[in-house]
């Protein structure tokens, strides 16, 4: 469904990614994992059109994916950036209008809205509040109640779960994998690698600008070099 291919991106003189390879296939959630800097937000960035980069491709079910958002959405990807980022000036229900600005089968949206407003029943009870004043938890799961307004196919997340308390970060990944029964692939990133590994069907390590390791979850979990590194803290 989503292939990069010998990916390069340079900020200035920093060569962030260093040939990436990755795919991911229809109804699939695949994590990429890898330390703080190792190039996951340039990798989704890149993807969903806000990066340019100088060598290598990605196709979207054979498509070339170009350097724009908007059309990359169109075409059915969506991003969740790290740090939420929601409108905080605007309501819940403003917010999850916005992700479907591109849409224009209003049924459609009226629809979905309430799809995710029953996969995310705090935000049903909050749709009159101001987006700014949500706790972190709710602010993430506006952030991905408005990504899946756009009716995507495949979404990119990344860290989901990052500031949130441990309560929290089961709720968000039990959505994940609400989410994917809906139909839609997953591409997450997560420095959560323990969670990450636990829902995924296939992961990526990403070390400096490079794919070092991939496979099924459940083996990168007990590769003993990738327990080393990243699972430590959680055995
Ligand atoms: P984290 O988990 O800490 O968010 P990451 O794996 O997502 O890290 P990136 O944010 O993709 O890593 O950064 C990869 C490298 O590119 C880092 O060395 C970072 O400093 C650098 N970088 C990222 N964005 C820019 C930018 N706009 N300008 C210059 N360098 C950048």
């Amino acid at each position: 469904m989503l292939k990069v291919m010998n990916l390069h991106v340079y900020y200035g003189g920093i060569h962030a990614l260093k040939g990436v390879n990755l795919e991911v296939n229809q109804g699939e959630i695949v994590s990429i994992i890898g330390s703080n800097g190792a190039g996951k937000s340039t990798l989704l960035n890149a993807i969903s059109g806000f990066l340019k980069y100088k060598e290598g491709e990605i196709n979207y079910k054979d498509n070339k994916v170009g350097n724009n958002p908007s059309k990359v959405v169109k075409m059915g990807i969506c991003h969740v950036p790290e740090g939420r980022l929601v409108f905080a000036n605007l309501t819940v229900k403003d917010n999850l209008n916005m992700g479907a600005y591109l849409r224009n089968d209003k049924n459609g949206i009226s629809e979905h809205l309430e799809k995710v407003f029953a996969l995310f029943p705090r935000l049903k009870e909050r749709e009159k509040q101001i987006a700014g004043t949500l706790s972190g938890g709710e602010q993430q799961m506006l952030a991905m109640g408005r990504g899946l307004m756009s009716n995507p196919e495949i979404m990119l997340l990344d860290e989901p779960s990052l500031g949130l308390a441990p309560l929290l970060v089961q709720t968000v990944f039990d959505i994940i994998v609400d989410i994917r029964k809906m139909g839609k692939t997953i591409l997450l990133v997560e420095q959560n690698a323990y969670k990450a590994l636990s829902i995924a069907d296939r992961a990526y390590v990403l070390e400096q600008g490079k794919i070092s390791a991939s496979g099924r979850a459940s083996e990168i979990a007990r590769d003993p070099k990738i327990q080393e590194a990243y699972l430590g803290s959680k055995k």
